[in-house]
């Protein structure tokens, strides 16, 4: 048994990205950069107001100065006069400061006096001027390769007029259930039989994180179809994500059939719980990850090595943002050689509670938490009001 930090080292040893294309910045969310991006302006590209109001000189502002309004600039288009003494513009957020002026006092401060002339009520401002390059210069480092690109970089991107973004391809990633019991959702299961739920929660992970899964189906317990299968999931799919079928039970022989295909097998239980029995095979760039039967340890193994794994072979170094908050209630359990991973709620107030939950194959549970709450290696217990570890879900 190899700790969960080994576990995560060994998946992300050696992982190169299979490729790059570009695609339109309108697709690009959760696409990972694959090189880096520069700004092609200044960002401002000119001195901007920040607010709405009258663009005018510093030193001819008092309380109570009255100022001719010379023109009304609107966003978008470009001032026409200088701004000399006892003069203003009107202006509005967003557009180009007029040559002369240093300031821009806010609508708010002031009052009209019909449309050639404004007083200024109360004259202490700021500049409210945005200034030209304060955010980007031409030329600079905007995004380095390897970032994750959420909605916020999209807006950065196309500021700077990235509009077809270089990025990693996705990975292909087959999903695959064993095991004799298991019945698709869509059918009532028989007398011993249960319905397949971690194929579909597998994908959605899958999914959820950008790559691309495909459903290879059920493979049956006996050597040949988990033979069979395993060999044509890899023919199509770079990653074969499976459950089920690698403990100690007589019809187990996920492991063993990856050892024949030659696939070199990396782990075999990680001292995680839930999720201790967890199988990392690779063959040159084809992957197994052969996950725990039960949902909630697959879940729980997927988000904890499959996730950084995968973003790994897409490119992109994944952190899992962890909190640290206190613990709402107490809590405790049996056995600490593992480090421990329970479903907890987040409360609004920021504190952790775990939810009741009574082992690996309680599914209900999951759908109660929104975070994992680790539990240190040796540690049976934790008073209400320590610190714990979260990490979301
Ligand atoms: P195994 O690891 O194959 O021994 O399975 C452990 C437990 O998880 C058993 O109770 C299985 O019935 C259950 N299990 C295995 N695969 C699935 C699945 N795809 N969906 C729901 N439960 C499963
Ligand atoms: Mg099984």
């Amino acid at each position: 048994m190899i700790s969960f930090e080994e576990a995560l080292r060994l998946v992300q040893l050696d992982i190169e990205p299979t490729g790059t294309e570009n695609v339109v910045l309108a697709e690009c969310q959760g696409r990972v950069l694959a090189a880096d991006v520069f700004s092609d302006a200044d960002m401002p590209p000119f001195n901007k107001a920040a607010v709405d109001g009258y663009a005018c000189r510093r030193q001819d502002l008092s309380d109570g100065v009255i100022l001719n309004i010379e023109e009304i600039i609107s966003a978008g288009s470009v001032p026409a006069k200088v701004i000399e003494a006892g003069c203003c513009a009107k202006i509005m957020t967003g557009a180009m400061i007029p040559e002369g002026a240093d300031c821009v006092v806010m609508v708010e401060q002031t009052s009209g006096i019909g449309e050639k002339q404004v007083k200024v009520v109360q004259s202490h401002t700021k500049d409210n001027i945005a200034r030209k390059a304060e955010e980007l210069r031409d030329g600079e480092l905007v995004l380095s390769k390897g970032t994750l690109i959420l909605p916020q970089q999209m807006a950065v991107l196309a500021a700077v007029g990235a509009s077809s973004v270089q990025v990693y391809k996705k990975v292909h990633v087959c999903v695959m259930s064993t095991g004799d019991e298991l019945v698709e959702p869509e059918y009532k299961p028989g007398p011993g039989k249960i319905r397949n739920s971690n194929a579909v929660q597998l994908m959605a992970q899958v999914q959820r994180m950008g790559a691309l899964a495909v459903y290879g189906g059920i493979i049956a317990d006996n050597e040949f179809d988990t033979r069979s299968k395993i060999l044509s999931g890899l023919q199509d799919s770079q990653v074969l994500i499976l459950s089920g079928g690698i403990s100690m039970g007589d019809f187990d022989f996920v492991p063993r059939i990856l050892d024949e295909l030659g696939m070199k097998i990396l782990f075999k239980t990680i001292a995680v719980q839930p999720g201790k029995p967890t199988v990392f095979a690779r063959n040159k760039n084809s992957f197994v990850f052969a996950l725990p039967g039960n949902p909630v340890s697959s879940f729980n193994i997927f988000e904890l090595l499959a996730k950084p794994f995968l973003y790994q072979l897409m490119g992109h170094e994944y952190n899992s943002p962890v909190l640290r908050l206190p613990l709402g209630g107490s809590y405790s359990r049996k056995a600490k050689h593992r480090l421990g991973f329970a479903p907890a709620i987040i409360s609004s107030g920021g504190e952790v509670f775990p939810v009741h939950y009574h082992g690996s194959a309680h599914i209900h549970a999951l759908t109660r938490a929104n975070a994992l709450m680790e539990v240190p290696l040796g540690t049976e217990s934790i008073k209400e009001g320590e610190l714990v570890h979260v990490r979301l879900i």
